[in-house]
């Protein structure tokens, strides 16, 4: 048969320097990682590890931890030894918190050689510290840290002072042959974060981290993050994501790994392709995809479940998909590759799909 051509993408990936975060490959070609961060305490070992274990199950890629303190920096070892997934420390101005997390085995620090340099010169040492290591580290600019001296040559955080800002902290990095990071340059507006990166990603090939700080509660900061990181992807421009959301940290991985999947940078899992129902729908299409949704989350193999409420649209959309339902008359019609394979009554439908589904899921070598 013919060989199936990779799904299509908006733009070719910019062409950024490739660096490791412990096991991920971050930039070049590496796939989009995609990461969040820790709202435990640091210093509580088990919870944090037990919600690395949840993010390491809704698929993050990478995990950052707050390290505020030297009890915080001796919990590191242990945390960065059992995660399944690279551990980032995430520091401001204490450089011996950067040497602390070196040694304690994290794969990658965020800090910013700006922070550090007021205190020591120390940059230099952190350098050769983190590459002796094989620690990469993050340059996080952030409007709300923004080095003061910007701040005043600017009057706020526009996207040029924060990309002056990067351009700048980057070169404390380079001026001692270091090149193993990436850089943020987070804003809570995306239009002047997506400005920011653009111009960012015009002056170097830094690998990019992308993210819109302080987005908010859910529902503002999934529209916020997926606009901003939307407009950047669909350019080529980010090379690992973080969604913020003042929400528990498994929803920022859920809305990641969902806007990369949309845009075809990540492969499609389940997908349900469910109708906004209308005044045709002969059955309640909420509850319905709500229900086959639940009922199959957690699949892994790429499967199209199409849920219709009518005959109209519902046989067409139902056709294309692997698996799917078209509701009318208190029936269901269940579609399986294009065929209907059964009728059924409306009480059955998501037992059935759900059925269905897991029988296409077996063919398909689901482990
Ligand atoms: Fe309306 Fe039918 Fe289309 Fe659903 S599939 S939106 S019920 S016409």
């Amino acid at each position: 048969g013919m060989p199936a051509l990779p799904p299509p993408v908006l733009a070719p990936r910019r062409k950024t320097r490739k660096i490791k975060v412990g096991k991920v490959e971050v930039g070049g070609d590496a796939p989009i990682s995609v990461q969040s961060m820790c709202t435990t305490q640091t210093t509580d070992i088990n919870s944090t590890l037990q919600q690395i274990a949840e993010l390491t199950a809704s698929g993050c890629d990478i995990v950052r931890v707050a390290c505020p303190t030297q009890e915080d920096a001796d919990a590191l070892p242990t945390i960065a030894r059992k995660s399944q997934i690279p551990v980032i420390a995430d520091i401001h101005f204490q450089p011996k918190y950067v040497f602390a997390a070196i040694d304690a085995g994290c794969a990658a620090v965020r800090v910013n050689p700006g922070n550090i340099r007021k205190f020591d010169d120390q940059v230099k040492q952190i350098a050769a510290a983190a590459k002796d290591a094989g620690v990469s580290i993050r340059i996080g600019v952030n409007a709300g840290s923004l080095d003061p001296r910007l701040l005043e040559k600017y009057g706020k955080a526009t996207a040029e002072a924060l990309v002056e800002s990067a351009v700048w902290e980057a070169s404390l990095f380079e001026e001692h042959d270091f090149h193993d990071f990436k850089i943020s340059v987070k804003h809570n507006d995306p239009v002047v974060m997506v400005k920011a990166y653009e111009m960012l990603s015009e002056r170097g090939d830094w690998p990019l981290h992308l993210g819109v700080t302080e987005a908010g509660p859910a529902f503002q900061g999934t529209i916020k993050s997926a606009t901003a990181f939307g407009a950047l992807l669909s350019k080529g421009i980010g090379d690992t994501i973080r969604v913020s959301l003042s929400a528990p940290p498994v929803e920022e991985v859920k809305v990641g790994n969902q806007i990369l999947q949309s845009l075809n940078l990540k492969p499609r899992k389940l997908e349900i392709v469910s109708c906004p129902s209308c005044g045709r729908a002969q059955v309640d299409v909420y509850k319905l995809a709500d229900a086959v949704s639940a009922g199959l989350e957690g699949m892994t193999v790429p499967l199209r479940v199409a849920v219709m409420g009518c005959v109209v649209n519902g046989p067409g959309e139902a056709r294309e998909a692997d698996l799917g339902v078209a509701s009318g008359n208190g029936k269901g019609q269940i579609f399986v590759k294009g065929e209907v394979i059964k009728t059924v009554p409306e009480s059955q439908i998501v037992e059935t799909l759900i059925e269905e589904a897991m029988r296409i899921a077996d063919e398909m070598g689901e482990p």
